[in-house]
């Protein structure tokens, strides 16, 4: 199993990114922008919540007060990005779950993967996706596939790299600079692209200067489950206790102002 440990040479970095529930709208440019840049195909005619395959999805919550009091908000949730000790990386037999030391993002490998799916039953995100079904594209769609990213086939399963093929560009980008690291902005995942209400801010975490670890600390900021000692790379943040306290039930529900510190 490869760990998160540092390179012996070259910088190294903990990309993650912080969400603001409250500016998501739920509008679900996140999950189709990941889809088309990462070749997921359109769900099979026989697929279900369970079966049909995404590596974004976003929940819809609301305080639970009748109408018209009621009040919506919406969490999307990608692979968290555990850190060293994910619990998607140890239970692979096939190391087709990877840490990438450089950038912290815990990858999955398919050519690897016997489709086991022991990953999916450790993962306590729900963030992975088993192909039970060969992809099948509309007419035309195979034409216009990213040609970055290869397509999966049945059997394997597949999640959120934070479009590490972006990273491998942003990357050679640099080298042909002369530049061993890569431009903060060169790198964006696709979902963060395309969101209409810059709900997300990603970058390297452990920057203290970016703009992404500085949201991460502040005030009304959270992870999901964070009591497994996951340890995600993806932080949530909410003026609003109720969103705070129903996007993740570890939190105390006494309705008082709270960050992590
Ligand atoms: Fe693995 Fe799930 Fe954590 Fe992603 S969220 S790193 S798939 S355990």
């Amino acid at each position: 199993m490869q760990s998160a440990k540092k390179p012996l040479d070259g910088k190294t970095h903990r990309y993650g990114m912080v969400i603001d529930l409250d500016r998501c709208t739920g509008c679900g440019a996140c999950m189709v922008a990941c889809a088309v840049e990462n070749n997921v195909p359109p769900g099979d005619p026989a697929a279900n919540e369970r079966t049909g395959i995404s590596w974004l999805r976003i929940y819809r919550m609301n305080d639970g007060q009748p109408l018209p009091e009621t009040r919506t908000a919406f969490v999307p949730v990608p692979c968290q990005q555990c850190g060293a000790k994910a619990p998607c990386v140890s239970v692979c037999p096939q190391n087709a779950v990877e840490v990438d030391r450089s950038s912290g993002i815990v990858g999955q490998i398919p050519v690897r993967c016997l489709g086991c799916r022991y990953c999916m039953a450790a993962c306590p995100y729900h963030a992975r996706s088993f192909n039970w079904w060969d992809p099948v594209w509309p007419a035309g769609m195979k034409e216009s596939l990213n040609p970055d990213v290869s397509t999966r086939t049945r059997g394997v399963v597949e999640k959120c790299n934070f479009c590490f093929h972006r990273l491998q560009a942003a990357r050679a980008k640099a080298a042909a600079a002369g530049s061993r690291e890569e431009s903060p902005g060169d790198y964006l995942p696709a979902c963060v692209e395309a969101c209409p209400t810059s709900a997300f801010l990603f970058g390297d975490l452990d920057d203290p200067t970016s703009d992404v670890a500085k949201a991460a600390e502040g005030k009304g900021t959270f992870r999901l489950l964070e009591k497994l000692g996951t340890d995600p790379k993806v932080i949530y943040r909410s003026a609003r206790p109720w969103v705070r306290q129903m996007a993740d039930g570890a939190l105390p529900r006494n309705g008082k102002e709270e960050h992590r510190g």
